[in-house]
């Protein structure tokens, strides 16, 4: 097999047809209106409002921002968030950014989302919230959760980056906790370029947001939180528009490619494809396999560097834990979440997006399959 030119990464952004981008670039030239809650932007908000079924979406520059400001608008009082470590750096950091506590409660062996019967053990006088990760789009069990958090009185944030159109029982993520925030990052299975957004119920906590990601501006120009700027502007609204008209057709290409690898590594002794939760519709926004190196006869690590010497770069999510970040040297002991420690070793995501060619996806299985011994 050769060598891929060019490499194969992880994850490739969907684009719409250029001439659709341009028609709408167009557009906003002649409004003259780039930022601050143009037509685009209103545009968007109102179609994912419907798209993720919730009352009220707020748009954000970035993910990160949105899950900044979302944490603001609690207005919770110093002290913990209860979280856990099996996920992007953007999480843990999002908490002491605010001027939190990250209190880390492990996750399921299964699914990788936090334990709820681990949940009330972490609960202390100061916890202020709860912060749980819906991981590679496999959503929390936010009944268990939910229902624990209302017991003490607690707001649930869920960070949803991975789970955009997803949905348990046919009911969508956004409906569950206080609220939940996505990003529409280029890397993830639908993308503004760079964007998130929160959806919640609470109409009144809405509208804290709209003041957190503009200066703590509101229509009466009365200046009432100490916000930020983490608006989303036209061009990033303008993409989320189009990539949102192809977003169906675009997650039925990516479980093409999920079925294609099921077919080519399934029955091999030591590989396992991460389980998914009963009743969830997938957005396949990524692709976690995980090897057990006493079967498999290679670890985890050797199998991405066979991959990388073909130029293909699958990526070991999460590894390290963001508890293990160098940043936070000292500061948490990897050892009180073991479930979380043990998948930070053993998963590789192998490559994923809508264009990836099934022929691509059989080259990726060979070699993966040629690491066994
Ligand atoms: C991508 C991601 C974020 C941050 O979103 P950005 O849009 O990149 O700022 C936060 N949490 C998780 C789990 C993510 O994967």
């Amino acid at each position: 097999m050769q060598k891929k030119n060019p490499p194969i990464l992880v994850t490739r952004p969907s684009l719409p047809p250029v001439e659709e981008y341009e028609q709408l670039v167009r557009e906003i030239f002649s409004s003259r209106f780039l930022t601050n809650g143009g037509a685009q932007h209103q545009r968007l908000e109102a179609a994912l409002q419907e798209k993720l079924k919730t009352p009220n979406l707020r748009l954000f520059t970035n993910g990160h921002l949105a899950l900044e400001c979302a944490i603001s608008a609690l207005n919770l009082e110093p002290g913990e968030i209860i979280t856990t470590p099996l996920t992007f750096i953007s999480t843990t950091h999002a908490i002491v950014r605010c001027g939190f506590t990250p209190v880390f409660c492990d996750v399921e062996p299964d699914f990788f989302t936090l334990d709820a019967t681990k949940l009330e053990e972490r609960i202390t006088p100061r916890t202020r919230a709860i912060l749980p990760v819906h991981v590679y789009g496999n959503p929390c069990d936010m009944a268990a959760i939910d229902r624990i958090a209302k017991r003490h009185h607690l707001p649930v944030l869920y960070d949803a980056a991975h789970a955009f159109g997803v949905t348990l029982h046919g009911r969508a993520v956004a409906s569950f906790g206080t609220a939940s925030m996505f990003s529409f990052h280029a890397t993830k299975c639908y993308n503004t370029i760079e964007g998130g957004a929160v959806a919640t119920k609470d109409a009144a906590y809405a509208e804290l947001l709209n003041g957190y990601k503009n200066f703590g501006f509101h229509p009466d120009e009365e200046i009432r939180e100490i916000g930020g700027n983490a608006k989303m502007n036209e061009f990033q609204a303008a993409m989320g528009l189009l990539n949102l008209k192809y977003f169906d057709r675009e997650i039925e290409k990516r479980g093409k490619v999920a079925t294609r690898y099921r077919e080519n590594l399934s029955g091999i002794a030591g590989l396992s494809f991460r389980p998914v939760r009963d009743g969830v519709t997938q957005n396949y926004a990524y692709l976690p396999v995980s090897f057990d190196p006493q079967v498999f006869g290679a670890d985890r690590d050797q199998v991405s560097d066979a991959l990388k010497q073909y130029g293909i770069f699958a990526r070991k999510y999460f590894n390290p834990l963001t508890s293990e970040a160098a940043c936070y040297a000292g500061r948490f002991d990897p050892a009180e979440t073991p479930v979380s420690r043990e998948a930070s070793q053993i998963v590789l995501t192998l490559p994923m997006y809508a264009d990836l060619a099934l022929t691509d996806v059989d080259d990726i299985c060979e070699i993966v399959a040629g690491c066994k011994k």
